[in-house]
């Protein structure tokens, strides 16, 4: 449906990022790296939830000792978040990991950036230069007269020649602001400069809630324009739950089918359901299905099924009872009581028609 921005492929282990692969799903870890055990856990409960990325945070020497251990016991590409500290970048490489986050200007000098870059390319791991709004060098906040999209556009393009001048492109670029108009228009700004792919996402952007809404209008409007190859939605939370939004913005812009998609009408004066309680039931019960299939919670008989006709399934209040219903079409009458287990029946008739398909 969208245009997207024809960039250059990398690959995070068995993950593809950029050119036309699918937009793929990435979190960090909030766990201290250096605990493997709950580190590796929370990578697997991210793995179980649709995450294809993990970062995790090397913030000194035993967290990169910790990386090997990690990586052999999960099956997500791991990347290395390095602040500063080049040594750290080249010992977790050695550890095996599919990916760093660094920035080259940060680290020390050129020749730090040659060792780094040496043995990334031996390794064949792709680097995120990670520019974010809030920590700008001097110098590009002095001449921009604060923080502006050419101010972080310019600090990208600084830290993107490093790696080039050591013929490295094996790189992903991040421009990241909470402030939304922005981190849009500098992501604008840099896709007319270079081809590389695109980590998107709103840093910052609060708690779960009025959080997944910056998330999802930050990365929407990036996607809308065929911008952004990777997304993160950052949370203050359980990173499970950045995943969960991520997913329903791909899935809300046609980018990704992930398990079954709900959609419950407002409710009006026609409504013949407790459609809030039916809705939480139905959405309870379809949690953990994989297949992509919209499912549809409609107050009444009127409009209900019409309304809802996108929907693979559905129900709809009516007099006495209800009505299941298939793209618009009604299939079943049913007693009140019953609609939601006849809701599931249908859903489940519906998974095993495909599968014999
Ligand atoms: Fe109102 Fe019926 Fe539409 Fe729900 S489906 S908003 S109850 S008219």
């Amino acid at each position: 449906m969208f245009t997207r921005r024809q960039t250059r492929v990398i690959h995070l282990g068995n993950v593809a990022i950029g050119g036309n692969h699918p937009v793929s799903v990435q979190s960090m870890t909030n766990t201290d790296t250096r605990d493997i055990s709950a580190t590796i856990d929370q990578i697997q409960k991210l793995h179980d939830a649709g995450c294809q990325i993990v970062r995790v945070a090397v913030p000194d020497k035993e967290a990169a000792d910790a990386l090997g251990p990690i990586v052999k016991a999960v099956e997500l590409p791991i990347i290395a978040d390095i602040h500063f500290n080049y040594r750290l970048a080249i010992e977790a490489i050695n550890q095996g990991v599919d990916g760093l986050r660094l920035n080259p200007g940060n680290i020390g000098g050129a020749l730090r950036v040659r060792q780094v870059m040496e043995r990334a390319s031996a390794a064949g791991t792709p680097i995120r230069i990670g520019v974010n709004a809030g920590s700008l060098q001097k110098e590009h906040l002095k001449q921009y007269g604060g923080v502006t999209a050419q101010a972080m556009v310019d600090s990208a393009i600084e830290h993107i020649r490093l790696l080039e001048q050591e013929r490295f492109h094996d790189i992903k670029i991040s421009l990241k602001a909470s402030n939304i108009p922005l981190m849009v228009e500098a992501y604008q700004l840099l896709s007319k400069q270079v081809d590389y792919p695109f980590h998107i996402g709103v840093t910052e952007a609060g708690l779960p809630g009025r959080g997944a809404v910056k998330s999802a209008v930050g990365i929407g409007v990036l996607l809308s324009q065929g911008l952004g190859d990777t997304v993160r939605v950052s949370l203050t939370g359980d990173p499970v739950e950045e995943v969960k939004v991520a997913l329903d913005i791909l899935q809300a812009l046609g980018l990704a089918k992930h398990g079954a998609e709900l959609i419950s009408c407002p409710t009006c004066g026609r409504c013949q359901l407790d459609l809030l309680a039916v809705a939480r039931e139905v959405e309870e019960r379809i949690k953990n299905i994989k297949k992509p299939i919209t499912v549809a919670v409609m107050g009444c008989a009127v409009n209900g099924p019409g309304e809802a006709r996108q929907a693979d399934v559905g129900i709809a209040g009516g007099k006495d009872g209800g009505l299941i219903f298939r793209h618009g079409k009604v299939v079943k009458r049913v007693r009140q009581e019953d609609l939601v287990s006849q809701l599931v029946k249908e859903i489940d008739k519906i998974i095993s028609e495909e599968d014999n398909n």
